[in-house]
């Protein structure tokens, strides 16, 4: 018998009950069942983004709602300022050029967070700067950029937004977007909110909808306008995964009864272990500042062999670990421990790697990540 674990940053393992009410019959999205859902998941979407704005809800990966964010804000020939500090800065880019914006890069060295006070000197230098893309969590460094810091910059340009991807931040750490100005917030299913891949969300403030008032890009499934007038009848524009939006709600009811401060207590506690425990057993973390509560990214020595111990994870525990993604692939696993993880899903799995770090020849002492752990855990 063979037990398999997901410990990658998406998708994240589900609970049993979330998965049995996904199980039950499908129901039929324009009927008043369906509709009395869609406004429970409404009103736990703004407790969980912490607005009182709308978020809207598309069926497609966090990607989807990515480039709505783009092609609902912007117009031809629009600069954007980009913070480029892993895989996932890169994909903001990406989208942008396809959308004809121009794109002001933030390079950033993988494993470090980015500088507010770079782009508050690029938002003097330039005020036609329309927007400011970046992640809470960049997910392939697992460092967090200090986007509370970018949004009090933005907040005193009346034509700059700030647009975060929150997909491994919303749910794992504090982000209130209406308290901190948070013009746009993006986030996902696969990552904590404990569900399959498959429905992607977006919060926009008073003064992202002026943008969108104004964008001229070309849009058709991503139409944030039409999808709020769909919203507000507590409907989707088109057919939703409806089985995700009925799991979404259970998600958010699990949620709401933990509460987000005992939600974020309970991650941060988990990455302080995970932490802890690497350090104990003498490994170095990818992120040399802030690391994310999201996931925890760690160098591998050269002689072992990132790809080799993440491959062995998965034939001899059946766990699955995220290896490093470009520049990174080689040289890093990456530990998730955002959703539905408590205390001894990370003993067990930073155990399996004292295991394999032992059979693989590296020099520790056994049980001290755990003990680093454990140390951690109980002090709680
Ligand atoms: C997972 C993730 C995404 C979304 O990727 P999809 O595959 O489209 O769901 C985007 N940004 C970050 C930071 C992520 O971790």
């Amino acid at each position: 018998m063979e037990k398999k674990y997901l410990f990658s940053p998406g998708p994240t393992m589900l609970p049993q009950d979330i998965m049995l009410k996904m199980a039950e019959p499908i129901i039929h999205h324009r009927e008043d069942e369906y509709k009395r859902i869609f406004q429970e998941v409404r009103e736990g979407l703004g407790y969980l983004f912490q607005t009182k704005s709308e978020v809207l809800l598309f069926t497609s990966s966090g990607t989807g709602a990515m480039e709505g964010a783009v092609c609902n804000l912007l117009s031809p020939g629009d600069k954007a300022l980009v913070v480029r500090g892993g895989k996932f800065g890169e994909r903001w880019g990406e989208i942008c050029q396809v959308y004809g914006i121009e794109v002001k890069p933030i390079d950033v060295e993988w494993g470090e967070a980015v500088d507010p006070e770079l782009i508050a000197e690029c938002l003097k230098e330039d005020p036609s700067i329309r927007a400011v893309f970046t992640q809470a969590t960049e997910t392939s460094t697992g460092v967090m950029h200090p986007i509370k810091e970018i949004a009090e910059i933005t907040g005193t340009c009346e034509e700059t937004v700030i647009v975060v991807d929150a997909i491994t931040g919303i749910g794992v750490f504090d982000i209130p977007t209406d308290a901190w100005n948070l013009d746009v917030v993006v986030s996902g299913s696969q990552k904590a909110l404990m569900l399959p891949p498959g429905l992607s969300f977006i919060a926009l403030s008073e003064k992202a909808w002026r943008f969108v008032e104004r964008s001229k890009l070309p849009k058709y499934y991503f139409d944030f306008k039409q999808e709020l007038k769909s919203a507000e009848k507590n409907q989707n524009t088109f057919t939703p995964a409806i089985t995700l939006v009925i799991g979404l709600r259970e998600s958010l009811r699990k949620i709401r009864q933990e509460g987000l401060e005992a939600v974020f207590a309970r991650h941060d506690l988990l990455a302080r272990a995970t932490r802890e425990a690497v350090k104990a057993l003498g490994l170095e973390l990818f992120a040399t500042e802030s690391p994310s509560n999201a996931l925890t990214a760690v160098k591998v020595p050269d002689e072992i062999g990132a790809n080799e111990i993440k491959d062995r994870f998965f034939e001899e525990f059946g766990i699955t670990v995220a290896g490093g993604q470009d520049r990174a692939k080689g040289k890093i696993i990456r530990i998730a421990h955002l959703g539905y993880y408590g205390h001894l899903d990370m003993i067990m799995v930073i155990s399996a790697l004292e295991m394999l770090l032992k059979e693989m020849g590296y020099q520790f002492e056994l049980g001290a990540g755990v003990r680093a752990a454990e140390g951690v855990l109980i002090s709680h």
